[in-house]
């Protein structure tokens, strides 16, 4: 067996000890004689799994008794539509645009009432947040909306805007788990953990209760509406059992590596290998203005698309898999998620500086 070094954005590299846990659950679950992905999610046996990743992520981030933790379907993206359905109810809305995701979470909003642009990083190819301090927000939005962590532009709010008292909605799903947030400001929190915390199709929102009503948009699909989901504790219908069961596994493995200040000293440190080198590098540019720098995702271009092309082959070659830069942006983005070991980083700034000395 041999694992290489995965850069991917997401589905993306899950930590060893976990991958490892569940090959060793996979004939027969804890002596059940069956594995996770084959039992019933009314059992016993599920119950806890369920129960048990809540009782873990409401520890990991210190999750106030007022918000639910729903484990839901259908992607981030559902959550695009749902929030607006759910919280649209004087049909205007706040959109902060910093990169697609905040782009198309915006566009589907815009299906169900009005969008008010707050501000935008459009202007320089979203390379930057942009100053949310004193943003023209007025009290009869129903919420402000942000995406916290940019996947594809590598960005990141390192301070959460000014909402003037009105609600947030942060779309974390790069940065889940990554570092410590503070629950209690934020109305609703939601990821798609395939980036960092489990395999994809499955979202985890964080909702504070007052939102959850009956009092949705017309029309709004039984499933879609958060009421369904959180009177029924996310089996309304059949859940993605194993995507929860694995990521039950990750907090596990999160909690016994010393939690989330911890996991963010080792970001930092990590994230820090990779800029200090680009920093200095004389082929290797980093695309994010500095103070908006994401410690997960990390696009960097040496300004030839060519010599792109080439690194990322010659990379792969070498056992760092998926560097390429999004499809949108070019270059190369190296993720570097809570499960990339610092090794890993390391070795990848070893490469480069070797292909540095032979390419200039
Ligand atoms: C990947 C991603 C999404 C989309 O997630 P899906 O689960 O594929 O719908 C949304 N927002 C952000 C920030 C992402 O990184």
């Amino acid at each position: 067996m041999s694992r290489v070094y995965n850069f991917s954005a997401g589905p993306a590299v899950l930590p060893e000890e976990v991958l490892k846990e569940a090959a060793a659950d996979m004939m027969d679950y804890k002596g059940c004689g069956m594995s996770v992905m084959e039992m019933s999610h009314r059992s016993k046996m599920f119950d806890d799994i369920i129960k048990e990743a809540e009782a873990d992520i409401r520890s990991l981030m210190n999750i106030p008794d007022n918000y639910k933790v729903l484990f839901l379907q259908g992607g981030a993206s559902q959550q695009f539509s749902a929030v607006p359905m759910n919280l649209m109810k004087n049909k205007k809305a706040g959109y902060i645009v910093t990169g697609q995701w905040a782009k198309k979470a915006a566009q589907e909003a815009k299906r169900y009432g009005e969008v008010v642009e707050l501000a935008s990083s459009a202007d320089k190819t979203f390379s930057y947040i942009p100053d949310c301090s004193d943003l023209a927000i007025t009290d009869d939005l129903d919420y402000v909306y942000i995406c916290e962590n940019n996947t594809i532009y590598g960005t990141h709010y390192h301070e959460l805007p000014n909402t003037k008292g009105v609600d947030l909605v942060s779309d974390v799903s790069s940065c889940f788990l990554s570092e410590p947030i503070d629950v209690s400001k934020y109305a609703v929190v939601y990821g798609g953990v395939q980036k960092n915390v489990g395999p994809a199709g499955l979202v985890i929102a964080i909702i504070r209760e007052d939102l959850i009503t009956d009092d949705v948009l017309e029309g709004t699909p039984t499933m879609l509406k958060w009421k369904t989901q959180a009177d029924n504790d996310s089996l309304y219908n059949t859940p993605n059992c194993w995507a929860i069961y694995i990521c039950g596994l990750v907090f596990k493995w999160l909690l016994k590596n010393g939690g989330l200040e911890a996991m963010k000293k080792r970001n930092e440190e990590k994230a820090a290998v990779l800029y200090d080198f680009l920093d200095q590098s004389k082929l290797f540019k980093g695309t994010v203005e500095p103070a908006s720098r994401s410690l997960m995702n990390v696009p960097f271009v040496t300004g030839d698309a060519d010599l792109d092309a080439k690194f990322v082959a010659e990379a792969k070659a070498a056992g760092f898999e998926n560097l390429k830069g999004h499809r949108t942006v070019g270059g190369m983005r190296a993720s570097i998620y809570n499960a990339m070991p610092k090794e890993g980083v390391e070795k990848l700034v070893a490469f480069m500086a070797e292909f540095e000395k032979k390419n200039s």
